[in-house]
């Protein structure tokens, strides 16, 4: 069975050292309550709840997924116990509201023990992974009834939320919808329709499900203009609050899928379910985007998490698993064969795991800081560009490292050779569960059009330049830094080249907006490996000011130099195939006719 321990070590150094945490904390109102010592403790309980309960359930989990008898769904072994757990510890209150019975903590501690879960058990992490974004939504945009009725209800975890937006005809363009809410004289809305692919639609854990729900009015405009959210509960709370009659939405069915299988995916039948306007008539889809970017972030860190897992396995397999000799001579000459980990293709499959799983830590942990301060920051000015830097990097949290994560948990599975491909080391799992989290909460074609064509491009290019002025600045304090050199230089060259290809790319879309499109997902990956590139160089530098002071821990600090250095010099050169791909433009992909495209196939 794979193992895991949370890397303590290494979020503490980017807490504590690199991004500041802190003095971070010390600045947000009711921040003293995050001290050191209460992050210290949470973040070793959390570890212990991750490695003790969560991960001892992810192969069962896999192997024995959901079962769907009578319409109720009954989760895998243990999963409803781990719930109960997790509940009982208070998890889920961690980053809420005091008013609605939370702790008041900031939503980036959440944030690192999201990592740990997702690690030891996406799946199980799937159950509670929605509710936090189903409260955001309500916080937002709910009444006071609506938020005394289910918000404190989230938040205690007692009750779970769902997101049910994607039909069968429908997922990526939410327009198209047909779901219908039809008003009844009591002020409520009768429901119907069929959401499919709906993440813990229907399950044993929880005693209520609190379902947000996308559809249409009868007088609402086509499209995406059209689209209002309702909250549908399983069962409708009674006078007291607690769940009383059960409501008009059943699953279906559960979806036979590639990975997660412990989490039960279900077809969710509203058959005049009773649901309640959440937000504006017609404008459900900007209440949604309050839950969709939350969940974008956790897929992100999902992506995370499993590249985590999958590389100290993997690590573990390469110190152990003896073959062949290393090129240059023995190097367990005691031994019949070396371990694989001499061998310099098996550390570049393992640093390039390490790389994405420290670079990504970073970036979640970069973005978590702007999360705290939009959400409780005190400085207007700081807020909005806190909100500027967030927009421009929830599709690259979400979508870069779900696609370095899948490359990362395949990497995984090659360390262990054909071993890899054997159920019992839990590694294909790894794969399996990763495929998922370039699709879900929006695919990365999807993230890159927001990033490229939403984020930079509608903004003139402002939202980028709020965060390439940073890199420059931060270039430009450290170039008489000759220690540096070697990632400062390119830093500050790419840099520059970023600002130049975005307004490459906006002046060949004046001509043709299908350029946008053509160049969006080679963008999307540009733009990721360009913002690991700098929180590197900034870890570069802060492990070389901590080497230089004299540290009791020099090996860690040398490993994160040499990791940066591997990052620069084998990863990073991968932006020169994205600039090549971004500059060849729509030509070549818009050139053949529908029909073309199956040409050969036929003599
Ligand atoms: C396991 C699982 C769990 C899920 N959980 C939930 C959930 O809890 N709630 C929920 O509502 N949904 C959920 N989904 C649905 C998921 O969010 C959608 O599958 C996803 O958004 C893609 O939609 P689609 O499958 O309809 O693909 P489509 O929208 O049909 O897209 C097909 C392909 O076309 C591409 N494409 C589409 N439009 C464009 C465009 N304009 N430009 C470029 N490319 C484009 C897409 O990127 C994709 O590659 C889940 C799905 C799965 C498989």
């Amino acid at each position: 069975m794979p193992d895991y321990q949370a890397p303590l070590r290494d979020l503490r150094f980017v807490m504590d050292e690199l991004l500041d945490y802190p003095a971070h904390y010390a600045r947000l109102p009711g921040g003293e309550e995050a001290s050191p010592d209460v992050v210290a403790a949470i973040l070793e309980e959390g570890a212990r709840f991750a490695r003790e309960v969560l991960l001892p359930l992810n192969q069962s989990g896999d192997q024995e997924g959901c079962l769907l008898e009578g319409g109720e769904v009954k989760a895998p072994k243990g999963f409803k116990a781990a719930y109960a757990q997790y509940v009982e510890g208070g998890w889920p209150s961690l980053a809420a509201d005091p008013a609605h019975g939370g702790q008041g903590l900031p939503p980036s501690l959440a944030m690192v023990l999201n990592e740990m879960v997702c690690a030891t058990n996406l799946a199980w992490g799937m159950y509670p992974g929605l509710s936090h974004g189903a409260a955001d939504a309500l916080r937002h945009h709910g009444t006071d009834e609506q938020q005394a009725t289910y918000l404190t209800k989230l938040v205690e975890g007692t009750w779970t939320g769902t997101m049910c937006l994607t039909e069968p005809h429908c997922g990526t363009d939410l327009g198209l919808i047909k779901t219908r809410a039809v008003p009844t004289d009591d002020g409520a809305f009768e429901i119907t329709g069929t959401k499919i692919f709906i993440s813990a639609g229907e399950h044993d854990m929880a005693e209520n499900i609190v379902h947000l729900v996308l559809a249409k009015l009868p007088d609402a405009p086509e499209g995406s203009k059209g689209i209002s959210l309702f909250v549908v509960p399983k069962f409708l709370p009674n006078e007291a609050g607690e769940p009383g009659e059960r409501n008009g939405v059943v699953c279906g069915s559960l979806e036979h899928k590639m990975g997660i299988h412990g989490n039960a995916t279900c077809v969710m039948n509203f058959d005049g379910a009773k649901g309640f306007l959440v937000g504006a008539p017609n404008k459900g889809l900007a209440c949604m985007f309050t839950m969709m970017n939350a969940a974008r972030i956790g897929v992100g860190i999902q992506g995370l998490g499993l590249t985590e897992a999958s590389f100290q396995n993997a690590l573990a397999y390469a110190r152990d698993r003896l073959q062949m000799r290393a090129l240059a001579g023995p190097k367990a000459p005691e031994k019949p064969a070396d371990p694989i980990i001499v061998h310099p293709d098996v550390r570049r499959m393992l640093l390039t795991q390490k790389a994405f799983a420290e670079g990504g830590r970073m970036l979640v942990l970069y973005t978590a800081q702007m999360i705290d301060v939009v959400e409780h920051g005190q400085d207007a000015a700081e807020r909005e560009q806190a909100e500027t830097l967030l927009g421009l990097l929830t599709p690259i949290v979400k979508a870069f490292l779900t696609e370095v994560g899948f490359e990362a948990t395949n990497e995984g599975v090659q360390v262990f050779g054909g071993h890899g491909f054997i159920q019992e080391w839990g590694m294909e799992q790894l794969v399996r569960d990763a495929r998922i989290t370039r699709l879900y909460e929006g695919t990365t074609g999807i993230q890159a059009l927001d990033l490229l064509g939403r984020k930079v491009l509608m903004s003139q290019g402002e939202s980028l330049k709020v965060f390439t002025k940073q890199i420059h600045k931060f270039c430009q304090a450290e170039e008489g830094n000759t220690e540096l050199a070697e990632f400062v230089r390119p830093l500050a060259k790419l840099n520059a080249e970023w600002g130049e290809l975005t307004m490459g790319i906006g002046m060949k879309a004046m001509n043709d907006r299908e350029e946008v499109g053509a160049a969006s997902v080679d963008y999307l990956m540009y733009s990721g490996y360009a913002t690991l590139a700098y929180l590197f160089a900034r870890a570069a530098k802060q492990a070389q000011t901590t080497l230089v002071e004299g540290t009791d821990d020099a090996a860690f600090y040398r490993a994160k130099l040499n990791t940066a250095r591997f990052f620069y010099q084998r990863l990073l050169p991968r932006t020169r195939a994205h600039k090549q791909a971004i500059e060849a433009g729509a030509e070549s992909l818009m050139a053949l006719s529908s029909e073309d495209f199956g040409r050969g196939f036929e003599l």
